[in-house]
């Protein structure tokens, strides 16, 4: 029987946010059992809060959004990978504003700060969601398909396709351990196709957005601060933001996940049918 988890210390974390492009500070800090993840506005009257959940998602275009009621908090699936990761079951997310820190696009400054604050476990069995049937989202583009497996672990298998991108197509199968997503998926960098990003500003978005904290891919080159870490960077961090989206299910995930050119709006969806699975059970 595993046991659920939570932080055994707060993790603090302050920098630029990507869409508003202002000064932000997040704090991950312990949960009590049974309570799920959650992300608390401690800058708003009453610090209004928001469970990680796929029910309370509001918005896919850019990053996943969630709220409920004044509780409004956007671009969680960084944090939320982490956590999944590490198989913290119960954390309270503290944001001084909507939007967390971008750092520098990956998952890997969030995954040290939970690292070093260190993990404990807590007096009751982790809830874990393993299906006992496919669950499949036909999204044309996009296609995503959850299969039962026996032997407990999240895997995923993952293309992408960015035309134009000198390594294209991708492809990644990956078990998502906590050391496999230390050493092969937390450092991935976000990217934007260098076409998406006028339309972006255009939406007052991607404010804070620069070479350190994204890469872009324009005309069969990849623009990145410093080289690619890995040449199948993209769908690594693809694979990083699946496990962060489908974390919105509300519990640890095992199964076999298919993932055909994924994005956050087929995810989302794909852990809203969990979501709803478990209600039924
Ligand atoms: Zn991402």
């Amino acid at each position: 029987m595993e046991k659920q988890k939570t932080l055994r210390g707060s993790a603090s974390y302050t920098g630029i946010t990507l869409h508003t492009g202002v000064r932000a500070s997040l704090k991950i800090n312990p949960g009590e059992i049974n309570t799920g993840i959650w992300f608390r506005r401690i800058d708003l009257s009453g610090a209004p809060s928001v469970r990680a959940l796929a029910g309370n998602v509001v918005d896919v275009r850019r990053g996943t959004k969630i709220a409920s009621g004044a509780a409004e908090v956007v671009t969680i699936e960084h944090v939320m990978s982490c956590l999944h990761a590490c198989g913290i079951d119960n954390a309270v997310v503290d944001m001084d504003g909507p939007e967390p820190p971008i750092l520098d696009g990956s998952a890997k400054p969030y995954l040290d700060g939970i690292l070093a604050a260190g993990t404990v476990e807590q007096e009751a069995e982790a809830l874990i969601f393993a299906p006992k049937s496919p669950i499949c989202i036909d999204g044309g583009h996009t296609q995503m398909a959850l299969f039962p497996n026996s032997d407990g672990v999240l895997r995923i298998f993952c293309t992408a396709s960015f035309r134009g991108c000198p390594f294209d197509p991708q492809f990644i199968e990956m078990e998502i351990t906590p050391d496999n997503f230390r050493d092969n998926i937390a450092a991935a960098r976000t990217f934007v196709e260098f076409g998406d990003l006028k339309q972006l500003l255009a939406m007052g978005l991607v404010k804070g957005g620069s070479l350190d904290n994204a890469a872009i891919l324009h005309q069969g080159a990849i623009i990145c601060k410093e080289r690619l870490l890995w040449q199948d960077e993209i769908v690594r961090h693809k694979v990083l933001d699946i496990i962060g989206d489908l974390y919105l299910c509300g519990r640890r995930v095992h199964a076999n996940v298919v993932a055909v050119k994924p994005g956050h709006p087929r995810n989302a969806e794909l852990a809203l049918a969990m979501q709803k699975s478990i209600e039924n059970i």
